[in-house]
């Protein structure tokens, strides 16, 4: 099992070592970037505990279960993931294993035959091209099948520990919505994070959006009454006006 991310203090936007390990009680600085306000405030809400299983174990491992995740549900993706590194917790293993036999394990993830021979594909790849490692740059691990820039952002964040920021739908349409930023697609979203968090907060980003996304900004029906970003939030603001004409 690997560590878990840092927390964010949820008052300074800062990590407990930035500030030498004690609590920092400071005031959020008055010039405090939007997007980092809407970070500590959604730590405060949401925590630091880790939602899932399989972005908690090593890059190797995060690697599959994020391929295993793409357009299925997180207890899907754990139950699968569970199940695989049981019999094949290594690329060694997986390697030398049956297609069909990895069908058979993740068998509750979406498109479990295609996943099946990607990752298959990816235990023999790794082997032959990396000595078994796992690969930590975004730039080789999207040579993997499977693997796009917002998976390869996963394995940089859960598995290496490394700033990055995946933007999966949840961080794309949240940042969208309080109007963090005005894009199209996640690339530009990620593009645009970027260029105003600070690298300390790229890696708690995903997490807290994800949290956030699944409880209460969901893609239908956000529950604004009960939001903690309702009153930085343009969507939300944009509705009040309109329930007043
Ligand atoms: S106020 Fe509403 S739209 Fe804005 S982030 Fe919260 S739930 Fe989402």
């Amino acid at each position: 099992m690997k560590q878990r991310l840092p927390s964010l203090d949820t008052e300074s936007g800062r990590r407990p070592s930035e500030s030498g390990g004690r609590p920092n009680r400071a005031v959020p600085e008055a010039t405090e970037h939007p997007a980092v306000k809407t970070l500590r405030l959604l730590a405060a809400r949401h925590g630091n505990d880790p939602w899932n299983w399989h972005t908690q174990q090593t890059p190797f491992q995060v690697l599959i279960g994020t391929v295993l995740s793409q357009r299925t549900r997180d207890e899907k993706t754990d139950a699968a993931a569970r199940a695989l590194f049981s019999r094949y917790p290594s690329p060694e293993a997986l390697a030398v294993a049956r297609v069909e036999e990895i069908e058979a394990l993740i068998r509750p993830v979406n498109y479990y035959r295609t996943k099946a021979k990607r990752i298959h594909d990816i235990g023999i790849i790794l082997l032959a091209r990396y000595k078994g490692r796992t690969p930590d740059t975004i730039a080789e691990l999207m040579k993997l099948p499977g693997v796009g820039r917002k998976t390869a952002s996963c394995v940089m964040v859960y598995g290496f520990g490394r700033p990055a920021l995946p933007v999966d739908t949840h961080v794309h349409r949240i940042a969208n919505r309080i109007g963090l930023v005005r894009t199209r697609v996640p690339e530009e979203t990620e593009r645009a994070l970027c260029e105003v968090l600070p690298e300390r907060h790229l890696m708690s980003c995903n997490e807290l959006m994800v949290k956030h996304g699944q409880t209460i900004c969901r893609p239908r029906s956000p529950k604004c009454g009960e939001c903690p970003l309702a009153s930085v939030c343009l969507y939300a603001s944009t509705a009040r006006e309109r329930n007043h004409l």
